[in-house]
């Protein structure tokens, strides 16, 4: 009796077939979306359908961001406060330097006229 319960689960197992081989052929369906940048680039980009289509893109040409909107492109990032940041920085380390600079020399000065040992 046990050997016929056996032979219902093989069955089974043999009757159950292969699962979505109807979607296989079939590529998954695309859509082409065109972003626009302040360089009037056209980038067209392929998404699946299924994904949800960024607002903005960076354009593959110029690396600025551009969006959905051909009349309206995203303004291009400015580049400038970064550079004049930096200029500031650099200005106020070499000010400081110059002041250490200047406050070991008189420090040295100080110290050589206290011992009197060296005279210029
Ligand atoms: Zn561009």
């Amino acid at each position: 009796m046990a050997g016929g319960g056996g032979n219902a689960i093989r069955g089974s197992r043999v009757g159950a077939g292969p699962m979505g081989e109807a979607e296989r052929g079939e590529a998954a369906p695309r859509q082409s979306v065109t972003y626009f940048c302040s360089h009037e680039h056209r980038s067209v980009v392929t998404f699946s359908v299924e994904a949800t289509v960024p607002e903005s893109w960076d354009c593959p040409r110029c690396g600025l961001p551009a969006s959905l909107d051909s009349e309206n492109p995203p303004p291009a990032p400015k580049i400038e406060p970064y550079k004049t940041h930096l200029a500031y920085v650099k200005e106020r380390r070499s000010d400081a330097e110059a002041k250490d600079i200047l406050n070991e020399a008189i420090a040295t000065l100080r110290a050589r006229r206290k011992s009197g040992d060296v005279v210029f």
